[in-house]
């Protein structure tokens, strides 16, 4: 396997390589040179295989042997040590929850997969890996929690003052020695261009290789496309499911269209979006226009000008009526968003979280116009993350111990303006 720029300028390069740039020198975004195809016999006994066992069937092709078998089959069992149950909402639509691993949002799987496939590209190197990251939300807690404490290895996180809930925060603060977490003035869109600033700065490339942990770096974005197969490994129907996708980056959905080329059962998929509506705004109108980000209660969504459609695009070739006939986008408003929190909660006592709201809101419009089609939304984060679901289900207050403990531990963070001057100062004294 080999992976090219989606912009197609630069030479392919090994899976290795691949991790290790984080994004090709050209701008653009690696992308595998084939799509394997998954085996009938694979998906008809998906049921009775282990998750990691799963895992390690559909990221090996991507791997093409620069991981030995058995060292990848412990990193698959390592990253998934976790439950993907698959809930029953209604009897149309089911909640496959993704939070369940050590920081509560969807993110662990990949974070924890690139920082083992890292850890094992870095040993016995004697430069640093510099792994620097923006963070909407949950990504940099899934990061901090994955390289905490990796040797050989630095992370830089940069996330936008004010625009992440109390607990996220915490998750980002609370590591100290290898990780420096910068709260930077400024959107998430500003946070991500520092980033590939950083990326693309000489300066910084003389102490450390640079690396990028964003969904853009392969390592993080392939091994996402478990999430579908173990939906599907619970699905009890032989009538496929639709996928509503809560979607921000878009680096969730890619590797779910991604699985569905490879042979994943499925029928349509929704992007389910926030008041951030540049893809919605795309397939009525045929324009990419990304506007100024707006925020709102799904945090980690609230992306304008998101990285990953340039690989949904490369996916379909740039076919809008090939891609319109697998996907449909939607923006849902935060007060819609409100309200599903409470309906599903009054009716079935299943608490959303902002995120899953989006896309449970989404996929339930979508079967009102489809009676006979049933669904999974991706609940990607643990509702009691988010002060908001607290404020909208009156004194809900489930949090798991792993956060509560966060509030006790001292904080580290270092606040800058979204300045690439400042941020490259204060990555270089810490590295
Ligand atoms: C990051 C995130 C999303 C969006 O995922 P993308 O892959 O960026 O589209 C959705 N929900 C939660 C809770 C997230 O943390």
């Amino acid at each position: 396997m080999r992976y090219f720029s989606t912009k197609r300028r630069s030479p392919g390069v090994t899976f290795r390589d691949a991790v290790l740039a984080g994004q090709p020198a050209d701008g653009g975004l690696f992308f595998p040179s084939e799509v394997p195809r998954w085996s009938e016999e694979f998906v008809k006994t998906l049921p009775s295989r282990s998750d990691p066992a799963i895992a390690f069937e559909i990221i090996r092709p991507y791997v093409g042997g620069e991981i030995r078998d058995d060292v990848l089959s412990e990193i698959c069992s390592d990253t998934l040590s976790f439950q993907f149950p698959l809930v029953r909402i209604t009897p149309d639509i089911l909640s496959l929850e993704l939070f369940h691993g050590p920081t509560l949002a969807f993110k662990d799987v990949g974070a924890r997969f690139m920082s083992r496939c890292l850890r094992f590209f870095s040993e016995g190197r004697s430069r640093k890996t510099l792994v620097v990251v923006a963070t909407s939300g949950d990504t940099g807690g899934a990061v901090a929690a994955g390289f905490h404490g990796m040797e050989g290895i630095d992370v830089a996180i940069l996330y936008p003052k004010g625009k992440v809930s109390r607990y996220q925060e915490l998750q980002l603060t609370t590591f100290s020695d290898n990780v420096t977490t910068l709260e930077v003035r400024g959107s998430f869109d500003d946070c991500q261009r520092l980033v590939k600033m950083a990326l693309s700065d000489p300066d910084l490339h003389k102490f450390a290789d640079l690396t990028s942990a964003n969904s853009i770096n392969i390592a993080r974005w392939l091994p996402q496309q478990v999430y579908y197969a173990f939906a599907i490994k619970q699905w009890d129907s032989d009538k496929p499911p639709v996928f509503s996708v809560p979607s921000g980056n878009f680096g969730n959905l890619a590797a779910g269209l991604l699985a569905k080329r490879s042979g994943l059962p499925s029928d349509r998929f929704i992007a389910a979006c926030n008041a951030n509506d540049t893809i919605p705004r795309f397939f009525r109108t045929g324009k990419y226009e990304p506007r100024q980000p707006v925020f709102t209660l799904s945090n980690a969504m609230d992306v304008a000008d998101p990285s990953n459609f340039v690989r949904i695009q490369k996916l379909f070739r740039g076919d809008p009526a090939a891609l319109g006939h697998v996907l449909e986008a939607v923006s849902i408003s935060d007060a819609d968003t409100e309200t599903t929190i409470k309906n599903v909660f009054a009716k079935s006592g299943y608490a959303l979280d902002p995120h899953g709201a989006v896309a449970y809101r989404a996929l339930f419009d979508h079967l009102q116009e489809r009676p006979g089609s049933r669904g999974i939304f991706l609940e990607t984060a643990h509702p009691a993350k988010f002060e908001v679901t607290g404020r909208i289900l009156g004194n809900y207050d489930v949090a798991p111990p792993a956060l509560r403990e966060l509030s006790a531990k001292p904080e580290y963070k270092v606040e800058v303006d979204a300045d690439y001057e400042q941020v490259r100062d204060v990555i270089k004294s810490r590295i």
